[in-house]
């Protein structure tokens, strides 16, 4: 095939783990199924998944990185501090930010010298609609969560059924919606309980989604499709559903485990070891993805929550870096665990998609981000719902009152992830409450399991060929390379 004739489609990630992953993972299915794909992003961002990258290419698969410079100097940070994850307090954050905001000018001078014939940006790029307009070419906006919250956020900011409740704990149903799902203001995000700065920021990146060619969703029909029909008729912009994409594209062990690895796990084995030593499904895994950072005080009641369960787990702290000096009850906590052998904790990131495909590993606590629930279903496992911030108490709901595969530990709060938190301590009889329902072998635990196992064969199904999202890939595809086909016969007639 001709260079020219190939479809070109970049790809700009958010870098942030939980957008980042996601879409690189759609950008390799995209380069594995034809197209010549190139992601645009920075250099410490690019090292998180390059190794993928050079492996696609070197088995003849048409991928590339194109790097920026993140202004490090301009905005006042070490080199290297180019994701939001890194955001450990609200200056770096702001930072951070700022940096991203700045790299709006050198993605749209590389969009002129590429000459993509579509973009593929997430969400949180809504200024790339105008960029995309200006060349002439579609762009897809990528939303990195399900269509339920998606549909939650649109019909919460129209109808307002929040507004004129006597309390932030009063109940409101979400308006026009199939099933009955009840929040409290609290519950929602700050920047829609009230307007803000926040909302003015927000707003437009949910507006964006109109005014693009279509959105993409790391989701998959069978999983929700009563939203995605919602979302469709409602919003009346094309969506696709293509997830899976983690275990689509991260088929071995290798690949699972360098997935947004970002340092080298020197003890790999010793987490191993420990669930190797463990029976079937009698391990918990507890994570709260990749920017949550807890109080001191609600890791102490976790921790004992854990332990007064009485069940095994696997436990990934992030390195709190305010709190240092408090860590010494978390090391005494992992000895102890260490001589019971009841509990294994992983410091700062795990080999996530590892352990959850483990057949140790029986169940999930999880802060409901979208990626780690579609990976737990993924792999057949009922989960524990924590929401904290975000979409995560859509995502919530969705779980425990739509899919009927999650306990709720009862979160109240939406709170960014980095504002800890230290009234909302959830207590540890609360925690000891919900895995004693998960882990139990009650009729609502086996009933939970065994939705959740039918999800994770129809999650696997589904990216097979002739599934649903292996065909809406295709298609989509096909969409893309037709409008490139009726953009050349245009300029030769005119
Ligand atoms: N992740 C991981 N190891 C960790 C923490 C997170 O591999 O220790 C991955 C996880 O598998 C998921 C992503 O990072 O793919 C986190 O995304 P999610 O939507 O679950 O939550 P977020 O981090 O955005 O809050």
């Amino acid at each position: 095939m001709m260079e020219s004739q190939q479809l070109h489609v970049v790809f700009v990630p958010f870098p942030t783990p939980g957008h980042m992953l996601p879409m690189i993972d759609t950008a390799r299915l995209f380069a594995k199924h034809g197209v010549n794909v190139t992601i645009i992003t920075t250099h410490s961002n690019a090292s998180t998944f390059q190794k993928s990258i050079d492996s696609d290419f070197n088995s003849g698969y048409s991928i590339k990185t194109q790097l920026i410079q993140f202004p490090s100097a301009q905005v006042g940070l070490p080199d290297g501090v180019e994701n939001i994850k890194d955001g450990t307090s609200r200056e770096i954050l702001g930072k951070i930010s700022r940096g991203i905001w700045m790299l709006q000018n050198p993605i749209e001078i590389l969009f002129k010298d590429l000459q993509p014939d579509c973009i593929v940006t997430d969400m949180m790029h809504a200024w790339t609609v105008e960029a995309a307009a200006k060349l002439g070419i579609p762009r897809i906006h990528y939303y990195s969560s399900s269509y339920f919250s998606n549909c939650a956020y649109h019909f919460i900011m129209k109808y307002r059924p929040h507004d004129g409740l006597v309390s932030d704990t009063q109940k409101f149903t979400i308006p026009g919606f199939p099933h009955s799902i009840e929040m409290t203001r609290l519950q929602i995000p700050d920047w829609l309980r009230e307007k803000s700065a926040a909302t003015a920021y927000f707003e437009p990146i949910y507006q964006s989604e109109k005014r693009s060619y279509g959105t993409l969703y790391n989701s998959f029909h069978e999983l929700e499709s009563d939203y995605e029909k919602l979302n469709r008729s409602t919003l009346g912009i094309k969506s696709w559903s293509v997830g899976p994409v983690s275990s689509w594209v991260n088929k071995d062990d290798e690949k699972k485990a360098n997935r947004g690895h970002m340092e080298e796990h020197g003890k790999e084995a010793e987490w191993l070891n420990w669930l190797n030593s463990k029976e079937n499904e009698s391990v918990l895994y507890v994570s709260f993805g990749s920017l949550t950072r807890l109080a001191h005080a609600q890791l102490v009641e976790i921790a004992h929550g854990l332990e007064n369960s009485g069940r095994n787990f696997i436990w990934v702290v992030r390195k709190n870096d305010r709190d240092e000096g408090e860590n010494s009850f978390l090391q005494d906590f992992e000895q102890r665990m260490k001589e019971s052998k009841k509990g294994y904790i992983i410091w700062n990131w795990a080999p996530q998609l590892l352990i959850l495909d483990h057949p140790a590993t029986g169940g999930i606590v999880t802060h409901c981000g979208w990626n780690s629930i579609l990976e737990s279903l993924n792999a057949g496992l009922p989960m524990i719902a924590w929401p904290m911030f975000a979409d995560q108490f859509y995502n919530e709901k969705l779980l425990v009152d739509v899919l009927k595969i999650g306990v709720p530990v009862g979160a109240k709060e939406n709170k960014l992830w980095n504002s800890v938190s230290v009234e909302a301590v959830m207590k540890r009889e609360e925690i000891v409450k919900a895995v004693d329902i998960l882990m139990g072998s009650g009729q609502e635990s086996i009933e939970m399991r065994m939705r959740a196992k039918k999800l994770g064969d129809a999650a696997k199904r589904t990216i097979e060929e002739g599934g649903h999202s292996y065909n809406t890939l295709i298609q989509l595809i096909d969409e893309l390379k037709s409008l490139k086909k009726s953009k050349a016969l245009d300029v030769k007639v005119n």
